[in-house]
């Protein structure tokens, strides 16, 4: 059982479907899921330059201080 240290990052329903593992996570911070084994994010980052979850959304998961913490 993954657990991070935030509430409002937490392991979803579903498979990654770059490895099929069941290690979706969705942050909520950036309203978006990605994948704790293959630390990236499973959408895509929208155009709109001034978008409160996109423009700020680190390359990858673990760029994110409370999500690198968690990766052994
Ligand atoms: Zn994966
Ligand atoms: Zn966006």
């Amino acid at each position: 059982m993954i657990e991070f240290q935030r509430e409002d990052v937490y392991i979803v329903e579903g498979t990654c479907p770059f490895c099929g593992e069941e290690s979706v996570a969705l942050c909520e911070e950036f309203d978006s899921e990605f994948c704790v084994e293959c630390d990236r994010w499973l959408e895509t980052a929208c155009t709109d330059p001034f978008c409160r979850f996109c423009a700020k959304r680190p390359a990858r998961p673990t760029d994110i201080e409370y999500i690198r913490t968690y990766k052994r």
